[in-house]
């Protein structure tokens, strides 16, 4: 199974995704992830990608497609897929179909989580991962059991997005309103998309998405 998760920055993605990854063995590739591990690494991708990332703009098609592509390369041909930021604009969208097809993949659903913009920046500017383990969490919605002590792995130390500020938030969000909303309606003409409640509690949004990938 392959399936796109689809929503502005702060809809819960990731957090879906991960859930995913551990109910059902699924792959998360999170081009965002993907990139920012590029740019930790120094790599000539991180390079042309960090300031473009610091200013909440978008990375360039080639380069995104061009991780994708790879990134499914390493991949069993049948292990399940979770598209989680990608893609982000028509272009994507059309080479995640060749990418797909040429490799006897398909796509079998897109979710869609619906959230009321107002409350991104709340859901943005709380949110942390574990240094170790990137497992995520939130100051208010999601905080781990024992404070300061990731549930996942037992570390202690924590980190913050550089870009998740008020200001450059405002940019990813007119970022998706105007380059990666407009695709949803190709995936609608396919009857592949379902809305799910996105300011719903994570675990009854998990539950949407599982009733709808059955
Ligand atoms: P995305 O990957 O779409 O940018 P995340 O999954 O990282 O979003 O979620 C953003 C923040 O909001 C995280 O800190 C996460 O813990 C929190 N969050 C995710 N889903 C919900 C939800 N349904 N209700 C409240 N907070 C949520
Ligand atoms: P995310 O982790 O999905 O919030 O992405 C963080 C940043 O990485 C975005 O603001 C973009 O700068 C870049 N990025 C991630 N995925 C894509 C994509 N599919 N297309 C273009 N830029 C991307």
């Amino acid at each position: 199974m392959n399936i796109i998760l689809l929503g502005p920055p702060g809809a819960g993605k990731g957090t879906q995704a991960s859930r995913l990854v551990d109910g059902r063995g699924m792959v998360q590739l999170s081009t965002g992830d993907m990139l920012r591990a590029a740019v930790k690494a120094e790599s000539p991708t991180g390079l042309k990608a960090k300031a473009v990332m610091e200013a909440g703009e978008l990375v360039s098609d080639e380069i995104v497609s061009g991780i994708i592509g790879e990134a499914l390369d390493a991949l069993e041909p049948k292990t399940g897929v979770i598209f989680d930021g990608y893609p982000r604009t028509a272009a994507q969208a059309e080479s995640l179909d060749a990418i797909l097809s040429s490799r006897g993949r398909t796509l079998d659903h897109v979710i869609e989580l619906v959230v009321d913009e107002d409350a991104l920046v709340d859901r943005i500017t709380g949110r942390y991962t574990c240094a170790r383990c990137n497992a995520g969490y939130h100051d208010h919605f999601q905080k781990p059991e024992k404070e300061g002590v990731c549930d996942a792995c037992g570390s202690t130390e924590f980190k913050r997005r550089p870009d998740d500020n008020e200001e450059t938030v405002r940019t990813r969000m007119a970022e998706y309103r105007a380059k990666t909303a407009p695709i949803l309606p190709i995936y609608e003409a396919r009857a592949l998309v379902t809305k799910v409640d996105g300011m719903a509690d994570i675990a009854e949004v998990s539950a949407a998405i599982d009733a709808t990938l059955g």
